[in-house]
């Protein structure tokens, strides 16, 4: 089973900020993201006003694996056990977290 010390759930950009905030007071943990979607983070806004005008789209992503975060895209998490601290994908997974 996969272990994490931090386990987010989601890959928009509050998991992004998560994952930037949990650094700045851990640097060692290990943080994982799981995300149904096919891509990282990336910045939502531009793409409905900045890449009408121009933008490089190269400009909305976030560089969240920077942070040293794994990231597991297409896996939709479909149950969370507080208690055993385990979450379950899609794909029949469990990924436990501290
Ligand atoms: C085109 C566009 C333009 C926008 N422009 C603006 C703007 O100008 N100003 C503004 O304030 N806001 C804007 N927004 C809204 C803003 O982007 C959202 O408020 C913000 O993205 C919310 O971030 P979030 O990470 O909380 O949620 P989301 O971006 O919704 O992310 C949720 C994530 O969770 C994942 N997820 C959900 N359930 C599961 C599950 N069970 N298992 C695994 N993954 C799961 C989803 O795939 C997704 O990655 C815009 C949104 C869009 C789409």
């Amino acid at each position: 089973m996969p272990e994490f010390t931090y386990l987010i759930v989601g890959g928009g950009m509050a998991a992004d900020s998560a994952a930037r905030g949990i650094r700045t007071v851990d640097a060692k943990g290990s943080i994982a993201i799981i995300t149904s979607e096919s891509n990282p983070p990336y910045n939502r806004p531009p793409l409905s006003k900045a890449l009408w005008k121009g933008e490089p789209i190269d400009n909305i992503w976030r560089s969240t694996p920077e942070s040293n975060v794994t990231i597991r895209l297409r896996r939709t998490v479909v149950s969370l056990d507080v208690k055993s601290k385990t979450v379950a994908d899609d794909e029949g997974i469990s990924h436990s977290f501290q």
